[in-house]
C-alpha cells in the first residue's frame, strides 16, 4: 500500500472529527497519534548526520521530472520556518526541480475560505486573528488534498505550514515517514518586512515581494541584503495582499509560531531528522546553497535564479 494510501485511509478517521458526531474511530485514532510522544524516541546526537543520510545522493532525473507525469522523486520532506521566512518559494522550487508535489496547508486553508463552503467563516475568523486552524479541519483538508493527488498518481510530497503543532507530527508520523525535515531560517528582523511586503498576483497566483531589506553589518554581526521579488509586467496591476498580512495579525503568528510549532523543531531534532538552514540572503544567494546542502543539482540553476 502507498504512503498515500496509508495518509488517506488515517483520514477517515481525522475527517470525521469535524463533524458532529466523533466516531470511536475518530477517538481511537487520535488518542494513539497522542499517545506516541516523542519523549519516548531515542535523541540522535549526530542530527546533523542523521539529516544527510536522508538526502538524496543526486537528482539526475530531475529533467525527466520537468516533463511531469508522476516521474518524481519519491521524497517526503516537510519545510518548518516562520512566517514570512519564505517556506513557500523554496518548497516550490524544490517541488518542480525533483517533480513531487507542494502542499502547503495555508494554500489549502485559502482555497477553504475562497470556495465559501461550510468551514469558509469559521476558518475566516481565525486565519484574520492569526491562529492556528483545529488539527482535525487541517488533517481533514491536508487527506482530502493527498486522496485528490493519489487519484492522479503523485508520489512523495513536499509540506509546506505542516506539521505545525507536536500534535500534527505525531499523527503524521503514525501515518507515514518523513525523510527530511528542512528548517528555514531567516534573521528576525526581516521576517517582519518580507510578510508585510507579500504581494499574490490575483489572477495567476504568483508570489513576489516589495520589500527590499537591507540590514546593515554592526557588532561583529554581518550584514544582509535581500532584494524585492517584483511581479512582471502583466501581473503588477492586478496585486493583491493576504488579508493576514498586516502587522498586528503578522505578530500574532510570529507568536503563535514562536509557541506551538518551535517545538516540532525539536520533535524532528530529536529523530535527526533536521536540517537546519539559515538563509544568506534572497534568492540568488540562498538557492544555489540550499541546493548544495541538499546535495541537488538544478539544471536550470540560471534560469530560475533569475525568475
Ligand atoms: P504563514 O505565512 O504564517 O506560514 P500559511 O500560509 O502557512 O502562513 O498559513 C496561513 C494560515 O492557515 C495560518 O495562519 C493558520 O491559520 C492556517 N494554517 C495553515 N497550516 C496550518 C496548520 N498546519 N495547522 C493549523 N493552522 C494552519
Amino acid at each position: 500500500m502507498s504512503v498515500l494510501s496509508r495518509v488517506w485511509r488515517a483520514r477517515g478517521s481525522t475527517a470525521a472529527a469535524t463533524t458532529t458526531t466523533t466516531s470511536l474511530q475518530t477517538l481511537i485514532f487520535l488518542s494513539r497519534a497522542l499517545s506516541t510522544s516523542c519523549e519516548n524516541t531515542g535523541i540522535d546526537p549526530k542530527a546533523k548526520a542523521g539529516a544527510a543520510a536522508a538526502l538524496p545522493l543526486n537528482n539526475n532525473n530531475s529533467k525527466k521530472k520537468k516533463e511531469g507525469k508522476g516521474e518524481g522523486k519519491h521524497v517526503q520532506w516537510v519545510f518548518l520556518g516562520c512566517p514570512g521566512v519564505g517556506k513557500g518559494t523554496y518548497a516550490s522550487r524544490l517541488s518542480n526541480l525533483l517533480g513531487v508535489p507542494h502542499i502547503a496547508t495555508g494554500d489549502l486553508v485559502r482555497d477553504e475560505l475562497a470556495s465559501s463552503g461550510p468551514l469558509s467563516s469559521q476558518l475566516d475568523e481565525i486565519v484574520s486573528q492569526g491562529k492556528l486552524v483545529s488539527d482535525e479541519i487541517i488533517i481533514n483538508l491536508l487527506s482530502k488534498r493527498l486522496e485528490a493527488g493519489e487519484a492522479k498518481g503523485e508520489a512523495g510530497f513536499i509540506l509546506d505550514g505542516f506539521p505545525r503543532t507536536v500534535r500534527q507530527a505525531e499523527i503524521l508520523e503514525g501515518v507515514t515517514d518523513i525523510d527530511l525535515v528542512i528548517n528555514l531560517k531567516l534573521r528576525e528582523e526581516a521576517l517582519l518586512a518580507k510578510c508585510l511586503g507579500r504581494r499574490i498576483c490575483s489572477e495567476c497566483g504568483g508570489n513576489y515581494n516589495v520589500a527590499c531589506i537591507d540590514i546593515k553589518g554592526e557588532n561583529g554581526n554581518p550584514g544582509m541584503y535581500m532584494g524585492p521579488l517584483l511581479p512582471p509586467p502583466h501581473c503588477a496591476s492586478k496585486l493583491i495582499t493576504r488579508s493576514d498580512d498586516k502587522e498586528e495579525v503578522v505578530r500574532e503568528r510570529l507568536r503563535i509560531y514562536n509557541e506551538k510549532s518551535r517545538p516540532v523543531e525539536e520533535f524532528y531534532r530529536r529523530r535527526g531528522k533536521l536540517l537546519e538552514f539559515d538563509l544568506p540572503g534572497g534568492i540568488p544567494e540562498s538557492w544555489p546553497k540550499l541546493l548544495q546542502a541538499l546535495n541537488l543539482e538544478d539544471p536550470e540553476d540560471k534560469q530560475s535564479v533569475a525568475a
